[in-house]
């Protein structure tokens, strides 16, 4: 039940993203883990059903953090209230509009800094950060390549508006990489790690930037990969094509440039110059299975759980 200055939220949606992946681990990490018996993290997507605070009624629909749960409560200063006749479905807040989209635009404006005509390649790239940071590459006058699993996902990159697309489970990787990329890689978005790493490691040209987002290939991982150490070789390439490398957490960004975001990428969205795509898993009881198979990219686009 809510105190005085709280909402309750019956949970319409669960956003499920890959960072939860480190929340159930005690691995030191940016954020601390999720104790075990405690409410796993999320952002969710609520609507109030009992007000005891002001500025929220009954009725009205919130971006919140209640994580994988049916209700929650929570105080006005800790949500944002959503506009259901704004022109666009409320669960863009979770993805194209949300902490994903974001994380895109954060990592490619103030990390990658494409230039027109310069080729930014990004993985995972049928994902709401991938997707974003591959159109918003292509509205920054780059050329965009995507890198994604299957056929079905690399057509969907093209149709958005891509240059090229690049199935990592196709035999012919490595080739077809090096196709899409004639003129080498200027700004890689590291989303995944893993054999799509090893495939664009030397295809980096020299001053290329590699805003280091996440290393999803490797988030079940409970040892380090077989392999001789390459360590040596990243140092070298580091140094002799002179690469920045820089890693981030989208939250560092938050205060100085969402607003901005929001601004630029709100009639992006609904001019459809930049698109997006959701797939829903339906019940609560239906997120774990959902959740792992997104770390195997079952997921076709932001994965968001139908609460109720
Ligand atoms: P996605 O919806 O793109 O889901 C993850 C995707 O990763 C899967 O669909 C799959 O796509 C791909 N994938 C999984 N394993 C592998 C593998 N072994 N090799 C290649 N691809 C793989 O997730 P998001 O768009 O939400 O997130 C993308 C990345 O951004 C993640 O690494 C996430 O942790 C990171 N992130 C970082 C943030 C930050 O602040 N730094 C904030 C938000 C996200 P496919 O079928 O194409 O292989």
């Amino acid at each position: 039940m809510p105190r005085d200055g709280q909402v309750l939220l019956r949970t319409r949606y669960l956003s499920l993203d890959p960072y939860m992946r480190g929340r159930m681990s005690d691995v030191p990490s940016y954020a601390p883990p999720v104790e075990v018996g405690g409410v796993m993290v999320g952002g969710t997507i609520g609507e109030v059903v009992e007000s005891r605070a002001d500025g929220l009624a009954p009725g009205d629909l919130v971006l919140a953090y209640s994580g994988w749960q049916r209700y929650g409560v929570a105080r006005p200063a800790a949500v944002r209230k959503l506009d259901p006749d704004a022109g666009l479905p409320v669960t863009t807040a979770l993805g194209v509009l949300g902490m994903p989209g974001f994380t895109a635009y954060a990592g490619l404006t103030q990390i990658g800094r494409p230039r027109p005509g310069e080729t930014v390649v990004v993985a995972a790239a049928s994902g709401p950060v991938g997707a974003t940071v591959g159109q918003l590459a292509r509205i920054l006058g780059a050329r965009a390549v995507g890198i994604a699993g299957g056929p079905e996902k690399s057509a969907y990159l093209r149709s958005i508006g891509f240059d090229a697309a690049v199935d990592h489970r196709s035999a012919s990787f490595e080739a077809d990489l090096a196709a899409a990329t004639p003129d080498g890689i200027d700004v890689y978005f590291e989303n995944v790690g893993g054999h799509v790493w090893d495939a664009v490691f030397p295809r980096l040209n020299p001053f290329a930037r590699i805003p280091l987002c996440g290393l999803v290939a490797h988030y079940n991982e409970t040892a380090p990969a077989a392999g001789p150490d390459r360590v040596q070789a990243l140092m070298t390439a580091i140094l002799k094509k002179s690469l920045t490398v820089r890693g981030f957490i989208q939250n560092e960004f938050a205060a100085s440039l969402e607003p901005e975001f929001l601004q630029r990428a709100t009639p992006w969205v609904r001019d459809g110059e930049l698109q997006y795509r959701e797939c829903f898993a339906e019940g609560l009881e239906n997120a774990p299975e959902a959740f792992v198979g997104m770390l195997e990219g079952h997921n076709f686009g932001k994965l968001l759980v139908r609460v109720s």
